[in-house]
């Protein structure tokens, strides 16, 4: 209890981090110094800073001008973290797949200190990615170095297995970005692609490739026909990317064997 309790916790103060970083970081603003409102820049009042408070009883404006301070995204997303955190406590400890226990073999229990982390980062980009449709270079490259850290311990065959995994899906990616002339996906999803290879390896990258292009399409479609977006106007893909690489990374093997079942 009191593992998830902390995991809880250090997911709440994270999400808060991400939350303030993912809005100041893309408009250019710095990321030190005390919070403030986005609208009347005002510094906020101590208990704003209080995430279920400021959700729900100043239903997410700003006590002093009305307006700004998105508290209702700055709950979502501290929320979402906690709860990532817990989920990733959860399947890390009961060994969900062969992958994590790879991990856990070769790290010992800091690999789950590295899984979090990475989470963390897959929350920061899938945010910015969300609101401004890119994946910042710095939370690529913090994500890149984490998951290279992660595998570096790995048998020496199945490191290579992964760094090969992570060479074909940066080209598979490149390919479609040059192919579409950089309209299906940006630049950003080609270098993230690498990195997930990399976690997952061979055969994973492919349950990997599967789910995130089906699941992105039928967003995509389901988008279009609500009128939410026109031909054209694209989808960020970097959200599918990051959020089937976890579910791969944790039950990647179980979707595989039921897919090989059902041929
Ligand atoms: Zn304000």
């Amino acid at each position: 209890m009191i593992f998830y309790f902390f995991l809880a916790l250090f997911g709440f103060c994270w999400g808060s981090f991400i939350g303030m970083f993912s809005w100041r970081w893309p408009r250019g603003l710095g990321i030190s110094g005390r919070s403030f409102c986005d609208v009347c820049r005002r510094p906020l009042l101590w208990y704003q800073n209080i995430p279920l408070l400021s959700a729900v009883y100043f239903r997410g404006r700003c006590v002093q001008c009305g307006k700004g301070f998105e508290g209702l995204r700055y709950f979502a997303i501290e929320a979402s973290m906690g709860v990532a955190f817990v989920l990733t406590g959860y399947l890390w400890q009961k060994d969900s797949s062969g992958l994590v226990r790879l991990f856990r073999d070769s790290w010992g229990d800091f690999s789950l200190v590295l899984m979090l982390s990475i989470v963390l980062v897959f929350v920061g980009l899938f945010v910015v990615d969300l609101e401004k449709k890119l994946l910042p270079d710095v939370l690529s490259l913090i994500a890149g170095a984490l998951i290279f850290l992660l595998t570096f311990f790995l048998p020496s065959p199945l490191f290579f297995n992964h760094l090969a995994a992570g060479l074909f899906c940066f080209i598979f990616f490149l390919s479609i970005f040059l192919i579409t002339n950089a309209r299906g996906m940006g630049f950003g999803d080609v270098k993230m692609a690498f990195f997930m290879g990399l976690l997952l390896g061979s055969p994973l990258l492919f349950v990997w490739l599967i789910l995130s292009f089906v699941s992105g399409g039928t967003v995509g479609v389901i988008l279009l026909f609500l009128r939410r977006a026109t031909l054209g106007q694209e989808v960020p893909f970097g959200p599918f990317l990051l959020v089937s690489a976890y579910i791969v990374l944790f039950f990647g093997e179980d979707i595989l064997s039921w897919y090989i079942n059902l041929l």
